[in-house]
């Protein structure tokens, strides 16, 4: 064996906390990354506060939210631009309070319909077996369907440039006890931070490294897309589902030209890549279905379709300690996927990112009024990152389970079944099932 090279590499003010070699083994070439702590008290000036991986919903509100509370802070994103998966999502009460915290909600709201209530369908018969209107609810209910472009350019757009880092794939992450953690980048560059926080979505590297299991599939894939009348369309102001054996298709207005529709259909996890195979499966999904749906669909440019496996993770109270180990966190889909049924993943994450913000701008500004070792420092941050994850894990076990559930009744397959659940629909969906978990305020929680 011979070091062809030996790299330090100093970053952020300088602190010798990363060696990095480049290691000849029998001739193959590996890039080797050695992370240690060199004394007690690491220098911490000029350290980033929050390294956040990843910059979809969760990623570029916790970076915004971040900023907005004083926090040095740099995301991470892996693709390099902005990375839309999804053409929309509906943002419900919960979301649009995280929303106005980072100051975007008013500009959104401007741009997209408010729908009013739910209606379930029959797919077979197109027979109404549920209406709800939120007012009967609560009048507080607000749900919007959201272009996901313009919600991700809203937030990232509130962001400094130097804040968002494009092209940056993290790898791995480094952590030790009693040491700032470290993210390693695809070019082997390696960035410190007093905390790093995992917005890498459900294939997330950051949760691998705390040692959380993969989310499991539900047993149903998700189709989703958006549908043009630029002359405009007749459909009502709310979240339409018809449900059939095995498939349902939901719907709403996005504004006064765009109606977002998904379908859900039970099938073996498996990809599709090429958006003119979606749309035929799509088609092919709701064949003899009402004549308004098919419309919908074939109105769709393929650029607007995606198709994704529909998985979860329920955070048990046992699994906490995993959540948060010296200074790293995660945060959206990386912490919690939970299936699309509440539609409540991207809103949750929404909150992750204003609590989080809190907490660690709390937590921060103890640090400031005492001098620490590092030691003490990441101690005091670990505590912080344990109140996190605590408070997430009673808001989100419960949604999680209540979300897979809904799936099960509305995925349920076989005539006789369908049938049953059809005529018990009404008596057993209550609407506060979808609607109480939304109007969550997190804005007020620390
Ligand atoms: C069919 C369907 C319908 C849905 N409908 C709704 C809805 O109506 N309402 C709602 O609130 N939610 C909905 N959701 C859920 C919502 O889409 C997700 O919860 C949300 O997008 C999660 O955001 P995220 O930022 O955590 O993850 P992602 O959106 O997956 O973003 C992760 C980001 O991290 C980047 N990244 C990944 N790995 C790395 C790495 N190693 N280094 C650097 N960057 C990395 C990726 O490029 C990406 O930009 C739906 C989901 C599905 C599948």
């Amino acid at each position: 064996m011979s070091c062809s090279s030996l790299v330090f590499r100093l970053r952020d003010g300088g602190s010798l906390s990363s060696v990095q070699t480049h290691v000849s083994v029998l001739g193959l070439r590996h890039r080797t990354a050695l992370v240690f702590c060199t004394s007690a008290f690491q220098e911490s000036a000029g350290i980033d506060d929050v390294l956040v991986v990843g910059g979809g919903i969760a990623g570029a509100s916790t970076g915004l939210a971040m900023h907005k509370l004083g926090l040095k802070v740099r995301v991470l994103e892996q693709s390099p631009s902005l990375r839309i998966s999804g053409a929309a999502l509906g943002v419900w009460t919960n979301g649009w309070r995280a929303l106005e915290f980072l100051e975007v909600a008013d500009n959104l709201r401007e741009k997209f319909t408010p729908l009013s209530g739910f209606e379930f369908y029959s797919a077979k018969d197109d027979k109404c077996l549920l209406n709800i209107d939120f007012k009967t609810v609560n009048n507080h209910v607000e749900l919007r369907g959201v272009d996901r472009r313009m919600l991700l350019e809203s937030l990232t757009n509130a962001l400094p440039a130097d804040i968002l880092l494009y092209d940056s794939h993290v790898v791995k992450v480094h952590r030790k006890r009693g040491c700032y953690p470290q993210a390693e980048l695809k070019d082997g560059s390696l960035l410190q931070a007093k905390v790093i926080v995992g917005c890498d979505g459900i294939g997330s590297v950051v949760a691998k490294n705390l040692g959380l299991k993969e989310a499991h599939y539900a047993g149903y894939m998700g189709i989703r897309g958006v549908a043009m009348f630029p002359e405009g369309y007749t459909l009502k102001s709310v979240l339409s589902q018809s449900i059939g054996n095995g498939v349902r298709m939901g719907r709403f207005p996005l504004d006064s030209s765009r109606v977002y529709w998904f379908l859900v259909f039970n099938h073996p996890p498996d990809k599709v890549r090429d958006p003119s195979l979606v749309k035929e499966e799509a088609l092919r999904l709701i064949q003899g279905w009402p004549e308004q749906l098919v419309e919908i669909v074939k109105r769709s440019p393929v650029e607007s379709l995606s198709r994704a496996a529909i998985s979860d993770r329920w955070m048990w109270p046992w699994s906490l300690w995993k959540l948060h180990q010296c200074g790293v966190t995660v945060a959206g889909d990386a912490m919690h996927p939970v299936t699309p049924n509440l539609a409540q993943g991207g809103c949750t994450a929404m909150e992750d990112a204003v609590l989080l913000a809190r907490i660690l701008s709390n937590a921060f500004n103890k640090l400031k009024e005492r001098r620490l070792s590092v030691n003490e420092e990441m101690e005091q941050i670990d505590h912080a990152l344990g109140g996190y994850v605590a408070q997430r894990q009673k808001r989100m076990l419960g949604i999680a389970v209540k979300a897979n559930l809904i799936g099960k009744v509305f995925q349920t397959e076989g005539d006789f079944f369908a049938s049953v659940r059809n005529a018990l629909l009404p008596r057993v969906i209550r609407a506060d099932a979808f609607v109480t978990s939304t109007l969550y305020d997190v804005r007020g929680l620390v």
